[in-house]
């Protein structure tokens, strides 16, 4: 018999009446013929009020007993829903995360699961009992409560998807699903009918705020597909799942991060070593990084930077201070009032002219962009805070996502880099990585890609003003050429500096139409490089396990290999290298992440 999981939020068992709708949703499930596992978070903003209570009695509380106290929020809730079933003439059973034996190392307050066994649900389902589970909460080998972190609740709903070999993980919650954007920001923001896991997990890291991270990272690895849905209504929601075959709309959704903070490493050695000793000392401290960027660099110096939550600010400038001590040179720069915005679209892969989009709008609007990443689904740039909404909105509008997405037909299906429709290897080699994991929650690497076939350019001494990427990628564009990895980072004494990859077939094209655009800004200076390499790590839950990068910039020192350029995002980090090295740098990564 098929197995469905089905999650509340604290909204949606609020009280008495909406507990009940609750049930009765299960009890639906139960009789069109499944075996139902409910999963429920704490009542409404019980949470938030525990959190309270503890800062009334202590500004420092003992993370275990943080825990312990949390986890009173969904035992409470867990016992309702039980009486409400029984009630209505149902069998059911309560149970908390240590009555499941849902097992997780011993990080109070953010702990990661490591085993769950299924016993004692499958002989409650087999019993024809309606299961209901504790949300965002286990026990470590000691016996201790720990939580999963704020939201955790979909973690543990997807974790037992996953273990159970659900049908399908549904996430009831206060909205109609995914939508393009926030809604409250763009009111004519749509509903997403379909949405990738890689789509949603760049999205869910931007700060598409629907669903905890993890839990995607948890339900790619597993393949549970997931459905987000009203409580409220019969609405039929988003899917989520693996990355549909046919055609995708090229932009699926705008999301953005407000309160970002950007750390920057100016006037550090181009050396290999720079970057691992910097990803080490981060990492030490458990600071996720994003949006990491490092251009070419010039003079010999090389300037890196990345964005961090505004809560990690402080400890992400002592340790790059302490990383600029121990290199002996360089500076710390930091930028505290920019936000991020992203397009998002799995379509992105196989067609152009999306950068040049994206920049065409924010020109419009006169919103100067301060600093650009990309991965193979996804565009980001920093905008200064009080342009945020602006920006939002006018990238909506310019790619239309009001209305209903129509899915072009693909170009660039040439491209090396891309494999439209075709994922099946890499779905075969995270399968197996994933197979192979001491623990659900590990790191997933799973590809060390090597391409050869891509030239780098570089145009410097920009001005840093809103309207020149958006030229200049126009132009690129209009030619029809397939631009991959753009990175700008921050500017330096009022000059914008700017790199990305295309195939080299293309590069003269694309030099040629650079040059006429570059007449309109006198001081501009060209570069470029016909051979480079790019190495792309993949895999799950990049960002949010700290020591992922730590370990590629390592593993390129030790081999000597010079990082030339990065850019990272939540499914991939890429760097450049020099062509000659690519193939040791690739044999190096792929021992380091154990894939050879
Ligand atoms: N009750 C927890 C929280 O509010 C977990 C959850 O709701 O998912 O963060
Ligand atoms: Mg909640």
């Amino acid at each position: 018999m098929s197995v469905i999981v089905q999650k509340f939020g604290g909204t949606s068992v609020a009280d008495a009446t909406k507990i009940n709708a609750a049930a009765a949703r299960a009890i639906a499930a139960r009789k069109r013929g499944h075996q139902v596992v409910m999963v429920v978070s704490a009542r409404g903003k019980k949470t938030d009020e525990l959190v309270r209570l503890a800062a009334e009695i202590t500004d420092q509380p003992p993370p275990r007993e943080m825990d312990m106290l949390l986890a009173t929020g969904e035992q409470e809730s867990v016992a309702l829903v039980a009486m409400s079933i029984r009630q209505q003439g149902e069998e059911a059973i309560s149970l908390t995360g240590a009555q499941i034996g849902i097992v997780t190392d011993s990080t109070h307050t953010k702990a990661r699961i490591q085993e769950i066994s299924t016993q004692r649900m499958r002989n409650a389902l087999d019993d024809g009992t309606i299961v209901i589970a504790a949300g965002f909460q286990g026990m470590d080998p000691e016996f201790n409560i720990t939580t999963f972190g704020r939201g955790g609740s979909d973690t543990t709903a997807t974790a037992l998807a996953a273990v159970l070999k659900a049908e399908v993980c549904e996430i009831y919650t206060d909205v109609e699903g995914v939508f393009t954007t926030d809604p409250r920001m763009v009111p004519d923001a749509r509903k997403v009918d379909l949405i990738s896991y890689d789509e949603m997990l760049e999205m869910a890291s931007l700060g598409a705020g629907v669903m905890h991270a993890r839990s995607i990272e948890f339900a790619k690895k597993y393949r549970v597909p997931l459905r987000v849905r009203p409580s409220f209504s019969d609405g039929e929601g988003t899917l989520i799942s693996l990355d549909p075959k046919r055609e995708a709309p090229v932009v699926t959704g705008v999301a953005f991060v407000k309160n970002e903070c950007r750390v920057s490493l100016t006037g550090i050695p181009d050396r290999p070593g720079v970057l691992a000793q910097i990803f080490a000392k981060m990492s030490e401290r458990k600071i996720p990084l994003d949006l990491v960027v490092q251009d070419i660099s010039s003079d010999g110096k090389a300037t890196v930077s990345f964005t961090v939550p505004e809560h990690d600010l402080a400890e992400a400038l002592t340790a790059a201070q302490e990383s600029i001590n121990d290199l002996g040179t360089g500076q710390v720069l930091q930028g505290t009032n920019v936000s991020k915005v992203s397009v998002v679209g799995r379509g992105m892969r196989t067609h152009t002219g999306v950068a040049a989009q994206m920049f065409r709008s924010l020109a419009e609007n006169d919103i100067n962009i301060g600093m650009i990443t990309t991965s193979e689904i996804k565009i980001s740039v920093l905008v200064e805070r009080d342009r945020c909404e602006d920006a939002v909105r006018t990238v909506h509008a310019g790619f239309a996502l009001h209305q209903p997405q129509a899915s072009p037909p693909a170009v660039g299906a040439n491209h090396p880099d891309i494999h439209p429709g075709d994922h099946s290897t890499s779905d075969e080699l995270e399968r197996d990585v994933v197979a192979r994991l001491a623990a659900m929650e590990d790191i997933v690497v799973s590809e060390v890609q090597l391409d050869t076939s891509q030239s780098r350019v570089t145009i410097g001494r920009l001005p840093d003003e809103s309207g020149v990427a958006s030229e200049i990628f126009s132009a690129v564009a209009d030619k029809g050429v397939m631009v991959d990895m753009i990175v700008q980072n921050i500017s330096h004494e009022g000059n914008a500096h700017l790199s990305f990859t295309v195939p080299t077939e293309e590069l003269d094209d694309c030099l040629s139409v650079i040059k006429q655009t570059l007449q309109n800004f006198e001081m501009a200076k060209v570069s470029s490089d016909r051979s480079i390499a790019k190495l792309s790590v993949k895999g799950i839950g990049l960002r949010s396990h700290t020591g992922v990068g730590e370990r590629m910039f390592r593993t390129l020192a030790d081999a000597k290999v010079n990082v030339q350029m990065v850019n990272t995002s939540e499914i991939r980090m890429s760097v450049v290298v020099n062509n000659n090295l690519g193939p040791v740098a690739h044999a190096c990564l792929l021992k380091a992440f154990q894939l050879s």
